[in-house]
């Protein structure tokens, strides 16, 4: 501890702003770690297979029901500085892997839980950091060590690494395999593969959800689904063979500005008016039917008239397209933007079997489909309810997240705790060899990864300690697959049930939890200016919903 901090409980003396609230030393620490812990908490219940829901009431009385550790965080509003840290570990790991949002948070929570102890015990923080932080390093190397390869080829594998993800969301059920394997062709059908490397954003995989139908009913199509109608019924509902032009700007004539004023004196001149907005106009859309362009998107607004023009020429045209959607369809159809219709020509044109408005759940989608090797594909989920269909989209985004980083890094884990107890046994010998005071900190570290099998084991119902000894002990033989047989209730080999995790997914998750524990370790001065409408808090998590301690 530094300076002032040093003083237990003492009285600040140094001159705040009036209102504004000072902690320092251990009382400091100590109520970071009581947060952070209250906040891995409140998520830990979710972990897993068999891990319960949360039902999220947001102030305007909206339900969100879900077990996806980065929304339940997002969605609680935490306030207090330390869980608002715990909640970016949340998110890093979301926009960095798509998965193992509750483990990285319920880690980090318990690496604080276990600092405590060892801050009881009059170990400086810079010894706890410097034993975190060496067993983090030791860690990735280890899982390097311990991983399997995986390849963009193995299909069937990629499968098991989604459906693993999706285990945890129970309300998706059976249509797990369905999912993960509509999963697998999509990111298979965006990647792009050059020499030594592939790339795959998973912007182009675009996810479209109606409430309607079953699960099962879900579908990949290689092209792009717009959730939106033709602009005017007198135009073909379906158009094969489409030549696509993308447009990002309006088809109308530009309001005349205000200064700019017309004085209209007479009839004639209003029709003339008229008539000569018209032909703007149909030049317009002349020039769209010229560079042989039969289906238009578009970016901004469609004039009536010509609308009117469109439709005579029997071109299918969408209006007010967002912009992301424009981009995938350039990517799914070859298509070039054209920020004019002056600027637009045959090479613009991007392809499509078929573009066809259809009825999903009674309402009109736009679906692009039969590109050629299309880059941007949709994965278009439905499900009986709007619940339903939106876990289902957090677990369809998860688990592309977790293909995706099974095939960039080329590497995969066995689950079920079996990765995190075999890096613990792993660890121990190493801490070993350390000894000293940091010996301490990496048993800690250790001790702290074996609260994934641990709250495992203990949603199976099972004796959490007897788990974790017969999982080390198998461990310190060398079994490094073997995890908790959830449906079981007992321990059991991962790789025969094809419980199968990203690496990635795991060292994101070690490596984020540990410098989020760190960073908080490190701060023994809290200082918190005064809120503008009520008295200043430190102490505890605030925010809409209440959490235990
Ligand atoms: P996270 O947000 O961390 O991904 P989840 O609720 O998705 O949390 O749970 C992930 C954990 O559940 C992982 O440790 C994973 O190995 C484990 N898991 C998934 N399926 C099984 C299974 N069939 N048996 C045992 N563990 C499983
Ligand atoms: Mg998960």
């Amino acid at each position: 501890m530094t300076g002032v901090g040093g003083q237990l409980s003492g009285q600040p003396i140094v001159v705040l702003p009036e209102g504004s609230s000072r902690v320092i030393g251990r009382d400091a620490q100590r109520i970071n770690i009581m947060v952070a812990k209250a906040v891995a908490n409140a998520v830990r219940s979710t972990l897993g297979p068999k891990g319960m829901d949360k039902m999220l009431v947001d102030e305007i009385g909206d339900i969100t029901i879900t077990n996806d550790g980065a929304t339940i965080l997002d969605e609680m509003n935490i306030e207090h500085p330390a869980g608002k840290m715990l909640v970016e570990v949340a998110k890093t790991q979301d926009e960095e892997t798509g998965d193992g949002t509750t483990t990285a948070v319920v880690i980090a929570g318990e690496l604080l839980k276990h600092a405590e102890n060892l801050l009881d015990q009059e170990i400086h923080p810079t010894i706890i950091i410097k034993g975190y932080t060496m067993a983090q390093e030791k860690a990735i190397d280890l899982l390097n060590e311990i991983s399997d390869p995986i390849d963009i080829k193995d299909e069937k594998k990629l499968v098991k690494v989604c459906m693993t993800t999706m285990a945890s969301k129970g309300t998706i059920g059976k249509s797990k395999e369905k999912l993960a394997k509509i999963i697998v062709d999509a990111v298979k059908q965006v990647a792009e593969e050059s020499k030594d490397s592939i790339t795959i954003n998973q912007d182009y995989i675009k996810i479209e959800k109606k409430q309607g139908g079953n699960l099962e009913d879900s579908e990949l199509i290689k092209g792009i689904v717009i959730d939106k109608e033709r602009v005017h019924s007198g135009m073909p509902r379906k158009v094969e063979n489409a030549k696509i032009a993308l447009l990002d700007a309006a088809l109308e004539v530009k309001k005349t500005e205000t200064d700019a004023e017309i004085n209209i004196t007479s009839p004639e001149q209003l029709q003339l008016f008229i008539e000569q907005e018209e032909k703007m106009l149909k030049e317009m859309v002349d020039k769209i039917v010229e560079s042989g362009a039969n289906v238009l998107f578009c970016q901004k607004g469609i004039d009536d008239i010509a609308q009117h023009y469109l439709a005579k020429a029997g071109i299918f045209a969408v209006r007010r397209v967002k912009k992301s959607d424009m981009d995938k369809l350039a990517k799914a159809t070859g298509a070039k933007i054209s920020s004019s219709v002056n600027d637009l020509s045959k090479d613009d044109l991007g392809y499509a079997k078929s573009v066809e408005e259809k009825k999903i759940a009674g309402e009109a989608m736009t679906f692009v489909e039969g590109c050629n090797d299309p880059k941007a594909v949709t994965i278009l989920i439905r499900g009986g309810t709007q619940h339903v269909v939106d876990e289902a989209e957090r677990a369809v985004n998860d688990a592309i997240g977790a293909a995706i980083s099974a095939i960039e890094m080329g590497k995969i884990v066995y689950g079920g705790g079996a990765i995190e107890t075999a890096l613990a046994v792993k660890l121990r010998d190493y801490a070993k060899k350390i000894g000293g005071r940091e010996q301490l900190a990496i048993e800690a570290f250790a001790e702290s990864l074996e609260i994934i099998p641990r709250t495992l084991a203990e949603s199976a119902g099972m004796d959490p300690i007897d788990t974790l000894v017969k999982l080390r002990s198998e461990h310190a033989k060398g079994n490094k697959n073997i995890g908790v047989f959830i449906d079981k209730a007992d321990i059991g080999d991962m790789s025969k049930i094809d419980v199968i995790e990203p690496a990635k997914v795991k060292s994101q998750a070690i490596s984020s939890a540990a410098e989020a524990a760190n960073m908080i370790l490190k701060i023994d001065d809290i200082i918190a200016a005064s809120k503008k409408s009520s008295a200043p808090e430190t102490g505890g998590p605030q925010g809409g919903m209440g959490m235990e301690y």
